[in-house]
């Protein structure tokens, strides 16, 4: 099974993992982060950008549903799109 079925990139900050959708448990808002140095994003296409990003903004998070992704259209963004 893929341990990262929402990536959206490999991390351009660290060059050692990748970027996936993550989903806080608090306020269920979706925000993609790093698995490996853990620096997050408020969207997938701002990961891009080396100036952007912050560390400890979201809290705990968990992984979210397709249907959470589909809704905010972010399936675009996915490196496997998802069924
Ligand atoms: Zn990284």
């Amino acid at each position: 099974m893929n341990p990262y079925p929402h990536r959206t990139e490999w991390c351009p900050r660290c060059n050692q993992g990748w970027v996936e959708i993550r989903k806080e448990v608090e306020r269920g808002t979706l925000f993609v982060r790093c698995s490996e140095c853990l620096v997050q994003w408020h969207h997938p296409a701002e990961a891009k950008d080396l100036e952007a990003g912050f560390r400890n903004h979201y809290q705990e998070a968990v992984e979210p549903t397709s249907d959470e992704i589909r809704a905010k259209q972010w399936e675009l963004y996915l490196v496997e799109p998802q069924g």
